[in-house]
């Protein structure tokens, strides 16, 4: 008989996507804490916040992906719930976008 079934490959495939989703989820939430707010992203342009495992933040623009384009975001008011994108100055507000968690 073999040694060696399908199924130990299949646990590790399993284990390494559960890793790599719980990595994520901890970049998303390591960003919110960085930037106090949830990750922007322009609904113009597409320019976005991406939070980094070392800690960083920065703002890719998506002509440009994987590069800090050294562009923020920036608050138009104290609340920080609209914002202007300093790639293409539109102004957009985190309400407007639908909230799919809360059902
Ligand atoms: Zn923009």
């Amino acid at each position: 008989m073999s040694a060696s079934t399908p199924d130990n490959d299949e646990d590790a495939l399993r284990e390494l996507a559960g890793q790599v989703e719980s990595y994520h989820l901890q970049a998303e939430e390591l960003g919110r804490m960085l930037a106090g707010h949830r990750l922007l992203e322009c609904p113009n342009c597409g320019l976005a916040e991406d939070a980094l495992a070392d800690l960083t933040l920065r703002v890719i623009h998506p002509d440009r992906p994987g590069e800090d384009c050294g562009l923020r975001f920036e608050p138009l008011d104290e609340d920080e719930t609209t914002w202007t994108c300093p790639n293409c100055g539109t102004v957009f507000g985190l309400d407007d976008e639908p909230d799919v968690s809360a059902g």
